[in-house]
């Protein structure tokens, strides 16, 4: 269930190992290439899209990045990943992974269902479970599986199709949003500045050399609307301020906000529907995990269907919840802590002026110390995973 990145690359893996599936999506092929999400890919999930067959263009035309950048006023610090941990990331847009993920598919010959709608999935607990939906044309479709993966993303049917007295979710929601724009301007820095401000964060990313993409933490419950693009500049750049350096302008192409979850759902499983991705679990994009994340999720469980379908064992199945809920743990702690560490808190809340002295040592802490650097590299690159 779900042609996003996990939906569609589960397919990918089980389909270079032989084993036929259907996909079935609630939105248009057009809709689904356009949606612009994450951007960084952690080294680990690089070598998975590549063994995967569709990470030629990644690999072409990517970025790859060594380092990260932590500001806070009057200091920009670098966090050399190769020197720290050994790994790189690509900076590498979803909108990209998805689309070589389709080409992949459909010159593969095989089905996907866009625009599906009314989708359900049934008799989860027994050896031949269900998926009903109307296909686009408006006709009724029934499925048998073997396995059914619900990949449908935070809002899809698959986990609430887990009886609550079955499932535990787990969740933070933060007291503030990101204001992600895409400008049409050449990044104005090499790799990521990740920057603490008493006016909250900012985040520079890039996508190729001529896009950049740009983030303000504004409140919660804020409006695109109220944003117009010369404010949208001006904050950026008191944002970002360092002595010597400047911030390019350009037209801004798209402006969205996205609030900022932390959601874990245990198990993910129900009988022989496997949960993998957004579906099950959220975290703040402070850490670019969601997308790694949601790699890994389908890499285990590629692995573990295959071993059910060709060799008749159930053992990496049954294990795939505990084993992949390890992986999603280590990630939410540290999205929260990136998170914690760089947003600034409000100044009417009460400890607001104690919480951001705590943040500002923090950042001295761990780009100042070997050890601290280190452990912010193995994280971010995926090293520390394994
Ligand atoms: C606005 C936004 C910005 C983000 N920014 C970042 C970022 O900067 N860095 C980062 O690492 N991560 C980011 N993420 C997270 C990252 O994009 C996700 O972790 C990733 O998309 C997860 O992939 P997925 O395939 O599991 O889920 P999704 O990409 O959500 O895909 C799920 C698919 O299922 C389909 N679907 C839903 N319901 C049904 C149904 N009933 N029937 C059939 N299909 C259905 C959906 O249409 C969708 O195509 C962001 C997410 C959002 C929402």
């Amino acid at each position: 269930m779900g042609a996003g990145p996990s939906g569609l690359l589960l397919a990918q893996l089980l389909a270079l190992r032989g084993i036929e599936s259907v996909i079935v999506e609630a939105r248009s092929r057009e809709y689904v290439e356009a949606r612009i999400r994450a951007g960084v890919i952690e080294h680990g999930a690089v070598q998975t899209l590549i063994d995967a067959g569709v990470g030629g263009r990644l690999v072409r035309e990517g970025l790859r990045h060594d380092g990260i950048y932590l500001q806070w006023p009057g200091e920009r610090r670098r966090i050399d990943f190769p020197d720290l941990c050994g790994q790189s990331v690509y900076v590498y847009g979803q909108t990209e992974v998805t689309k070589d993920l389709i080409n992949a598919r459909l010159a593969d010959g095989q089905e996907i269902y866009w625009n599906a709608s009314d989708a359900e999935v049934l008799d989860l607990e027994t050896d031949q479970p269900l998926i009903r939906f109307v296909d686009e044309q408006g006709h009724l479709r029934e499925l048998r599986c073997g396995l059914v993966a619900g990949c449908d993303g935070f809002h899809g049917i698959c986990r609430p199709a887990i009886p609550d007295s079955l499932r535990t979710d787990f969740e933070r929601v933060f007291p503030f949003a990101w204001l992600g724009v895409l400008a049409q301007v050449a990044p104005s820095t090499d790799e990521l500045i990740y920057a603490w401000h008493p006016n909250g964060f900012a985040l520079h990313s890039l996508r190729s050399e001529k896009i950049s993409r740009l983030y303000l933490q504004v409140a919660a419950d804020e409006s695109v609307d109220a944003w117009s693009d010369d404010r949208i500049w001006e904050e950026l750049a008191t944002r970002f301020q360092l002595d010597g350096w400047s911030l390019e302008t350009g037209s801004l192409l798209d402006k969205s906000i996205t609030p900022m979850r932390s959601f874990v759902s245990a198990p993910m499983r129900l009988g022989r529907m496997f949960l993998a991705g957004d579906a099950a679990h959220i975290v703040p994009p402070t850490g670019a995990k969601g997308l790694n994340l949601a790699i890994a999720d389908v890499r285990r469980l590629a692995e573990a269907m295959t071993q059910f379908l060709q060799k008749d064992s159930g053992e990496l199945l049954d294990a795939y919840s505990d084993t992949a809920l390890q992986r999603v743990w280590q990630s939410t702690h540290f999205s929260w802590w990136m998170t914690s560490m760089l947003h600034a808190p409000a100044p009417e809340e009460p400890d607001s002026a104690f919480v951001r002295q705590l943040q500002l040592t923090q950042l001295r802490n761990v780009t100042s110390s070997r050890a601290g650097a280190t452990w912010v590299a193995e994280n971010y690159t995926g090293a520390a995973y394994g």
